[in-house]
């Protein structure tokens, strides 16, 4: 017995009441850490206790119960290291001495005790992090039960907790189901999953309440073998959100929710592609541009303009089919992709309906708004590869409409192509012109009606082209004033002008002495050394501010109504006289007329060409004529040809013409002739 006692892992040992050891095994004193048991005799059981209260009450239970089972007990070694051990010990009474003895084992759980408190450490980590993250994470067993759960789970399916509880799957799943718009498809995945217990998985889950998860899937594993599986959920509602949200503002626009010029252009390159694959595809690109939508920015405010914007977007969305795309390219422009039509009668029927739409006033922030649009149609029958090649067809087209007096529309043609090119070249050769300074000045005589006799010229440029000789300003200036040529244009006639003029007032002084009228355009009128430029040009001439005339048109000013006037304003404290040119021809209302504080109207000549004929243009120019007098300003008539339309301006009370019946625009050499033979009417 002694030596199965011997050869036990177990340390069992034999103590007297007062804790003297009076036998142990050996693995009881490898468990101390002593050599021998007569060294382990030399201490006191109770001694090696680390806690004094332990040893009383192990020794309490000993008494009253004459055993112990499985009392841990903390033990100091004699080297001072503790150790935790598990002791199971019975009171026994010794045969030979009639004494009570302890029979007790020992098995020392240190290391034991160390991994589960490591073991609980960790589980209580992973159950905190389980409920502080943000997925909701279910755990289902090999039977598809369901094994653990976080809170964040119960709460994104919002099931009641006492479903959860219940640990019943097809309670929980059922209200899981109810939830999703593709059901069918979430329970065929779960069913593809069981059946591969190894497999990982990664999807999105759609509610019918717009709701986005993110559903994760991984076999649990223990030992290598998977024995359940984790299910993790996220709630990605906003994110997708916000996606969508990017990517659906990468294609529309803003203000009208239409799509945008890339997408339209997506949308046309698709159609270009289906047009060369099928011979029997044919689609059309209307380009739509409202009509003096500048108008009603400026003068109705911003906010209306865009309210005008949206109501068309919608207008236009009516117009056309259900396949067809409406878009909004910027500004107040608009295209429409017609697709799959049958003939251009499609696309212009589609052009007429939107015409009559339009018909009907808009009703913007409590005011009835009239709105016309240019559009230009170019249809795939030309055999198109680029999208922007249409657009630029289409638009050229829009042009037209626009040109042809607005609120029509225009079906692109080669011509049109051919004209574009012709402008092209007119602007490379106005390039070239203005590098290489091939303008020149006529001068046009300013008459008195009262005396008959000039009292100055109009500066009007020249273009003395290489090949094509003289080119008027009709034909080039309307291009100068698109490209910016405008400016050292304007600046070169302005600068020829004065200096003119001083060598003729040098020459042969006239009492009063002569003017000189020059016209700015609206770009020049923006130039910020505008002022500078002028009193240079006064200065190097030595001519009297009041002798020079500078001529803008109503629309250069209505233009840029607020930096316009303030740079009149500066013109006027410079003292130079400022005309308003071709009057009646812009949109100029009353009450901005009054805020220009020019000298003269030039009455545009158009209404003074006509006056001859029928009785209707000679009311406008009396009411033009009295409209200047009340605003004490002068009036020159412009364009009379005629001794009728003479007399008839001269019956107005109109103070000065201009005009073919007096002179042509001369050469400076034939305007000076003018002045030396005193010419008179
Ligand atoms: P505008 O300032 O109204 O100039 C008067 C135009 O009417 C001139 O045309 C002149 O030749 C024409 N005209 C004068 N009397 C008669 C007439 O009895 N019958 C007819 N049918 N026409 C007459 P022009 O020289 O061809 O200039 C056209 C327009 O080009 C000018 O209209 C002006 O707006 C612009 N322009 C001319 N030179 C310049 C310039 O140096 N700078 C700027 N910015 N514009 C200029
Ligand atoms: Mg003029
Ligand atoms: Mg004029």
């Amino acid at each position: 017995m002694r030596q199965l006692v011997g050869n036990l892992r177990e340390g069992v040992y034999v103590t007297d009441l007062d804790g003297r050891i009076l036998d142990a095994n050996a693995a009881f004193l490898e468990m101390f850490g002593v050599a021998s048991l007569e060294e382990m005799k030399r201490y006191n059981a109770y001694d090696l206790f680390v806690d004094p209260e332990q040893r009383t009450r192990q020794l309490d239970v000993l008494i009253r119960q004459g055993a112990v089972r499985q009392f841990e007990i903390q033990i100091r070694r004699p080297d001072g290291e503790i150790r935790t051990m598990m002791d199971a010990s019975t009171t026994v009474r010794d045969p030979d001495s009639d004494e009570v003895v302890f029979h007790g084992i020992l098995v020392d759980i240190t290391d034991r005790t160390r991994s589960e408190e490591e073991l609980s450490r960790t589980l209580s980590l992973l159950s905190a992090t389980l409920d502080s993250t943000a997925d909701g994470i279910l755990v289902v067993d090999g039977d598809g039960r369901i094994a653990t759960y976080n809170r964040r789970f119960v709460e994104m399916w919002r099931i009641p907790d006492e479903i959860v509880a219940s640990r019943d799957d097809s309670r929980a799943l059922a209200y899981v189901l109810d939830q999703l718009q593709d059901p069918e498809g979430f329970v065929r995945k779960v069913r593809e999953l069981y059946a591969a217990p190894e497999a990982e998985s990664h999807d999105e889950l759609l509610f019918k309440d717009g709701r986005v998860f993110e559903r994760y899937s991984m076999p649990q594993r223990i030992g290598g073998r998977s024995v359940g599986r984790v299910w993790s959920f996220r709630d990605v509602t906003k994110r997708k959100a916000a996606e969508q949200q990017l990517v659906h503002g990468a294609y529309h626009d803003a203000l009208t929710n239409l799509p945008n010029r890339s997408l339209f252009t997506d949308l046309l390159s698709r159609s270009i592609g289906r047009a060369q694959r099928r011979e029997s595809y044919a689609y059309a690109v209307l380009f739509l541009d409202i009509d003096r939508f500048k108008v009603v920015n400026d003068s109705l405010g911003h906010l209306v303009g865009d309210q005008l914007l949206v109501a068309m977007a919608r207008r236009l969305e009516r117009c056309v089919r259900p396949g067809d795309t409406v878009a909004r390219l910027g500004g107040d422009e608009f295209t429409i992709l017609l697709d799959d039509i049958d003939a251009v009668s499609d696309a212009t029927r589609i052009a007429d309906r939107i015409r009559r739409e339009l018909r009907v006033p808009f009703s913007l922030g409590g005011q009835e708004v009239f709105s016309s649009a240019s559009i230009g149609i170019a249809l795939s029958a030309t055999g198109y590869e680029r999208p922007d090649d249409l657009l630029r067809d289409a638009d050229l087209a829009m042009y037209r409409a626009k040109a042809l007096g607005k609120g029509r529309y225009e079906v692109f043609d080669t011509e049109m192509h051919a004209r574009a090119v012709a402008l092209l070249q007119l602007e490379t050769d106005l390039r070239r012109a203005v590098e290489r300074d091939e303008f020149c000045v006529f001068y046009q005589p300013v008459v008195s009606l009262r005396t008959g006799r000039p009292i100055g010229f109009e500066a009007l440029a020249r273009w003395q082209h290489p090949q094509r000789g003289l080119v008027l300003p009709d034909e080039f200036i309307p291009v100068a004033e698109e490209t910016g040529l405008i400016v050292p244009i304007d600046r070169r006639v302005l600068r020829e002008a004065c200096r003119q003029l001083g060598e003729w007032q040098a020459g042969f002084a006239t009492e009063p002495p002569l003017t000189m009228s020059v016209n700015l355009s609206a770009k020049q009128l923006l130039q910020p050394d505008l002022v500078d430029q002028i009193a240079r040009c006064l200065d190097a001439t030595g001519l009297a501010p009041e002798r020079l005339r500078l001529e803008v048109t109503e629309s250069a000013i209505i233009d840029h109504a607020e930096p316009a006037l303030a740079m009149l304003g500066r013109l006027r404290a410079l003292g130079v006289r400022l005309d308003l040119d071709d009057f009646g021809t812009g949109y100029c209302s009353l009450s901005y007329l009054h805020r220009f504080d020019m000298d003269t109207l030039k009455i545009d000549r158009s209404f003074v060409s006509n006056i001859g004929d029928r009785g209707q243009n000679s009311e406008i120019v009396r009411t033009i004529v009295s409209l200047a007098r009340n605003l004490e300003m002068a009036v020159i008539a412009e364009g009379v040809e005629t001794a009728e339309q003479l007399a008839l301006v001269r019956s107005l009370d109109c103070e000065q013409m201009q005009g073919f019946l007096f002179a042509e625009p001369l050469p400076a050499g034939a305007a000076a002739a003018m002045i030396t033979a005193k010419a008179r009417w």
